[in-house]
């Protein structure tokens, strides 16, 4: 059976692609590995930058893409590509523009300017009332609306297992349904839009060999179309620019995947009272830096991606909570996570969470002098007490993955390359399984994740003829 477009996977790129062309009377078909459509729009906040939409003429900020992709273009050093980043750039106010035509609201202050990653300098970054969520549930209805006009044919619990090749040219896909059962359909425009492989340790670790992966857990992330684009020699690239984001620990000891994003680590909102020591019991940064890119690759440097944020009973009771949800703070993790540990010394501390011992002793004693003479070595601004406690506390902290850093490479026509970079006939990528670096290079952009995601599929389904 052929169908105008075939979409494999209705998560943040599918949906918008789906909605898009079934508005243009086109047949759909779309494959959903999960039970639920949605992928990871329920669990992102939704954050995204847009120059010149309707919200911001609405306050009168003047801004255009241009602005928009000059300042993005400094912001991830050229690392990107910079044809894609322009093309979504291009196209990011018309996504906005479109949420809020069906229904999406976002904050009465939003557009704002944040400090969880290098900053524009206007308001251009905004995210809905009800984060990613509320995305959802205002595209849901509209998907099930199409489906029942049949402009959708929706297969939930199918994945794709294999394209279908005929004279050297793709042609269709191969899928397996709950019942497994395989079924063959035909498309010239083969949508893959099946997200990442954050819930695949053995591919992450062969895309980015030098660093660790830690990620929040989610089903639907397993990277199997990675395999297929392998297997049919498609182009993916982009891993060695990986840097975790940093924030994150891990809510059970040596789980990787039980990642909760929880500790405020930006000194504008909050300014560091603790030290940062990596597993050699060394500090390695200034821990109040106000960029956030300068603080996520400092991190990103040390052994495992991991480092250990250490405090004693003075800062707890002094210091506003790290955590970054107002759960009861402090003293409320200590007693519900095992990454976040009370001591009655520095060597009980060092022999636990296996910190070289003598280095941190001498770390923490180099940094009360600093103190002392309010002169930290790292040029440290906020120094507000010093450690000497007992009881010492410790969380350890890692770097994690939210996007798959590396992805299936794609044209500015959104069109799959092979590995001689020449144009896979009939097949498109959009979204996460495109790679996060792809479109931010080695530094993170604020709103380029969720952005490009949503653009990009809906681009798809508005063109594609
Ligand atoms: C907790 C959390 C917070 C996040 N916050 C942010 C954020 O603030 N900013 C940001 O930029 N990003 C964030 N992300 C990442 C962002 O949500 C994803 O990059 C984005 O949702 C990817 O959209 P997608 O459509 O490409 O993939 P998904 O939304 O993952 O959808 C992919 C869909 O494809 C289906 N699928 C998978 N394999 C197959 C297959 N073989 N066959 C058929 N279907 C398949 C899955 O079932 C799924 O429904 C976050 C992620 C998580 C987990």
């Amino acid at each position: 059976m052929k169908f105008d477009f075939i979409i494999i996977g209705a998560g943040m790129a599918g949906l918008p692609c789906a909605i898009r062309a079934a508005d243009r009377k086109k047949k759909v078909l779309l494959i959903n590995k999960n039970k639920l459509i949605g992928g990871k729009l329920s669990r992102s906040t939704g954050q995204i930058a847009a120059a010149g939409t309707n919200i911001q003429k609405r306050q009168n900020i003047y801004d255009d893409p241009d602005l928009h992709l000059k300042e993005a273009l400094e912001i991830c050093k050229n690392t990107a590509d910079h044809s894609l980043l322009r093309l979504a750039i291009d196209n990011l106010g018309d996504t906005v523009n479109w949420l809020e035509e069906i229904g999406v609201k976002f904050p009465e202050n939003h557009p704002v300017i944040t400090y969880q990653h290098d900053i524009y300098s206007t308001r251009r970054y905004l995210w809905p009332v009800g984060y990613g969520q509320e995305i959802l549930d205002r595209i849901l209805p509209i998907i099930f609306k199409h489906i029942s006009f049949k402009n959708i044919k929706l297969l939930n619990e199918t994945i794709i297992i294999d394209l279908v090749k005929n004279n050297n040219q793709i042609e269709g896909v191969t899928l397996l349904n709950k019942d497994n059962k395989k079924l063959s359909f035909y498309s010239n425009n083969i949508v893959l839009a099946a997200g990442g492989y954050t819930n695949n340790e053995e591919l992450f670790a062969q895309y980015s060999p030098k660093s660790t992966l830690y990620t929040p857990k989610f089903n639907g992330s397993e990277g199997l179309v990675h395999k297929i684009a392998e297997r049919y020699s498609f182009k993916v690239d982009g891993g060695h620019l990986y840097k975790g984001m940093i924030g994150g620990f891990l809510k059970k000891s040596f789980d990787n995947h039980s990642v909760s994003v929880s500790i405020n680590t930006i000194p504008q909102d909050r300014q560091p009272w603790e030290i940062w020591v990596n597993i050699r019991g060394k500090r390695f940064m200034r821990e109040d830096h106000p960029s956030a890119d300068y603080r996520r690759h400092k991190v990103n440097e040390q052994e495992m991606q991991k480092f250990f944020i250490i405090f004693d009973e003075g800062i707890l009771i002094n210091a506003p909570s790290i955590a970054i949800t107002n759960d009861g703070g402090l003293g409320g993790h200590i007693n519900n996570d095992l990454q976040f540990r009370k001591y009655n010394s520095i060597i009980e501390l060092a022999k636990d969470t296996k910190i070289n011992y003598y280095n941190l002793s001498k770390t923490i004693d180099n940094y009360n002098y600093y103190v002392n003479k309010k002169n930290d070595i790292f040029g440290r601004e906020h120094l507000p007490r010093k450690i000497i406690g007992p009881p010492f506390y410790c969380i350890e902290s890692v770097a994690f993955a939210l996007p798959s850093p590396a992805g299936i490479a794609v044209n500015e026509k959104l069109e799959v390359l092979n590995t001689n970079n020449i144009p896979v006939r009939n097949v498109y990528a959009a979204g996460e399984i495109i790679g996060n670096t792809r479109i931010m290079g080695e530094h993170y952009i604020a709103g380029m994740g969720v952005g490009p995601t949503l653009t990009f599929g809906k681009l798809l389904g508005e063109t594609l003829e």
